[in-house]
């Protein structure tokens, strides 16, 4: 496994592992898979419904609680200082934790202007040791500004959509350069086409690997933190089997000029749903 540093300081695994639309049951079933082939760190979010599942597969293994590096994140329902703080110790109850690594603010719904206000509470909730990093989802790169110069704390990572068809170069030129990383959401295109462009197959062929580890090897070089989902057992093993090869700068570009600029998911502008 590969960790990287966070702005804090705090280590973590560059590969995890997303739980996003897998009900609470299987859930349990699925991160018990993935902490059983290796992976150490989970993302959730309350909005998932499956917080309680994940809880389940972490007290049922024998992992200590420090060797887990487990992410939620505030809906936009929630946003606001009193409500986000509620909703984090609400968050907490259903993992059955009594802190996660990560908290961050799922989208900025820019419409309600409330995200500099959420973001405080998470200020305080770090401040005060509650929780051991914290940062944002689907900011871009003015609203990142606005929390960069109206709080104190940088957020350690921007989670956005990023995948061959989505490369984000903007965005993460921009984090990169205030030191936020940046994680991909929708790694692997949720499974769709990426998965069958030609030049990714004969990349993966060359390396002898799937197209599956070859784009999430893509990322991993670009020094994107990843977190694929995979409810299937020999999925989410070979998604964990991507440290044992290299991809050329050569192909690295070749994956990077497959850019279409073309989202599976809503702008952030445009996603104010409450
Ligand atoms: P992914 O890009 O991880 O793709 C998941 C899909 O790909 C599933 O249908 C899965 O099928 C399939 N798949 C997984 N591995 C393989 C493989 N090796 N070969 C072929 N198909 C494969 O999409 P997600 O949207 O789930 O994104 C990952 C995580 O990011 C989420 O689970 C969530 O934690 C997070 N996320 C965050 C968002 C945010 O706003 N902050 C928004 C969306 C996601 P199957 O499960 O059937 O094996």
């Amino acid at each position: 496994m590969n960790f990287v540093t966070l702005n804090n300081g705090l280590k973590m695994p560059q590969l995890g592992f997303g739980v996003w639309q897998v009900p609470d049951d299987q859930a349990a079933v699925a991160v018990a898979k993935a902490l059983e082939v290796g992976y150490r760190s989970i993302d959730t979010a309350m909005i998932y419904e499956n917080e309680k599942g994940v809880g389940k597969a972490i007290h049922e293994s024998s992992i200590p609680r420090e060797e887990l590096f487990i992410t939620t994140k505030v809906w936009n329902t929630d946003q606001g200082f009193d409500n986000s703080i509620t909703a984090y110790e609400k968050s907490l109850e259903r993992l059955g934790l009594d802190y996660v690594d990560l908290y961050l603010i799922h989208w900025p719904t820019p419409q309600y202007d409330q995200y500099v206000e959420t973001y405080k509470a998470l200020e305080k909730l770090y401040r005060d040791g509650r929780v051991k990093a914290i940062g944002v989802c689907n900011f871009n790169q003015n609203h990142l500004e606005q929390i960069i110069n109206e709080c104190e704390i940088t957020p350690v990572l921007n989670q956005v959509e990023c995948h061959p068809y989505l490369s984000q170069k903007d965005i993460k030129d921009f984090c990169h350069s205030h030191n936020i990383y940046v994680e991909a959401w929708s790694p692997l295109d949720q499974g769709g086409e990426a998965l069958e462009d030609p030049v990714i197959k004969r990349i993966a062929a060359a390396h002898e690997k799937t197209t599956a580890q070859t784009i999430l090897r893509w990322h991993l070089q670009n020094n994107t933190i990843v977190i694929p989902k995979s409810v299937t057992p020999s999925r989410i093993e070979e998604n964990f089997n991507v440290f044992d090869f290299e991809l050329s700068q050569k192909e690295m570009e070749e994956i990077h000029n497959l850019n279409r600029n073309r989202r599976k998911g809503p702008e952030p502008n445009d996603f104010n749903i409450r």
